[in-house]
């Protein structure tokens, strides 16, 4: 995670915020003009006014789910009980709050023939919305397979947003997966089951030659990572983001 040229603070406005899956939500702030960034990367986000205090303090590091094409910056996160995410979840609209970036090198080669895989676990989906909202804009030849895994099809921020963009961009398949059977509200008929080597190679037709992009939870990352590994990927091939906290 690069913070190189420590880039300036932006005081934004909230203009919008919308639930987009069980306990999850989006938040829209004004885009500063000035204000470039590259699909994959990531902003600290600082609630000044915070008054409850927080053991992890009042920022977060948060992934523009928003694509550099898209007019506000957005990002998503699982709204859980910590007065960090309760003020995201309360504060009103117009609120002004801090953002200092981008941040990050987790973004797509600018030119690459090989496959891309880009694995998610729950809301580590942003950054690749990001991504692929982008290449559907530039019209990008990346060939991109998303393999998006969830407890269940309500937890899926995007993916019904995602499997959408399929009829766009002839270069890029989704395939959602959930992982738990039961205690779900919505009914699913795709895949089910964790990612492991088997599905890679049900939809993976060179695993071994492809780039791989693999953001979520640290333990689900890691265990990726060795699955990876364990296939015989080598770890240049593997590029990966672990959202802390989760
Ligand atoms: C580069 C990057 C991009 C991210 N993008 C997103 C995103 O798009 N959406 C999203 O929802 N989250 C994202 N995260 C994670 C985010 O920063 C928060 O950690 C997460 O949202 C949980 O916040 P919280 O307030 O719910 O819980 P927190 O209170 O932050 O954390 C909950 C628990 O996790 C532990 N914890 C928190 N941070 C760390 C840490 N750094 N090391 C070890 N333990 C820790 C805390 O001790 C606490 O017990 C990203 C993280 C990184 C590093």
């Amino acid at each position: 995670m690069g913070k190189l040229n420590t880039p300036p603070i932006y005081h934004v406005a909230l203009r919008k915020r919308e639930e987009i899956a069980k306990e999850t939500m989006a938040f829209y702030f004004d885009r500063p003009a000035d204000f470039t960034f590259t699909a994959g990367q990531f902003i600290d986000l600082s609630l000044p006014n915070l008054s409850t205090s927080d053991p992890e303090g009042h920022t977060r590091a948060l992934t523009l789910a928003s694509a550099p094409s898209e007019q506000q910056l957005m990002v998503a996160t699982r709204i859980r009980d910590t007065a960090f995410k309760r003020m995201l979840a309360e504060m009103p609209l117009e609120t002004t709050i801090n953002i200092e970036g981008p941040f990050g090198q987790f973004t797509l080669p600018s030119e690459d023939s090989r496959t891309i895989v880009l694995l998610a676990g729950g809301i580590g989906i942003t950054p690749f919305r990001s991504m692929l909202v982008e290449t559907v804009h530039h019209k990008l030849s990346h060939h991109l397979i998303l393999i998006y895994s969830n407890r269940h099809p309500e937890d899926a921020a995007f993916l019904y947003e995602l499997a959408t963009l399929q009829k766009e961009n002839n270069h890029f398949t989704c395939i959602g997966t959930m992982t738990s059977q039961n205690g779900g509200t919505e009914t699913w008929e795709g895949e089910t089951g964790r990612i492991d080597h088997v599905m890679l190679r049900k939809y993976v037709k060179k695993t071994e030659t492809a780039l791989y992009y693999v953001v979520g939870p640290p333990a689900m990352v890691d265990g990726l990572r060795k699955m990876l590994e364990s296939i015989g990927i080598p770890k240049t091939s593997i590029r990966s983001e672990e959202f802390m906290g989760y």
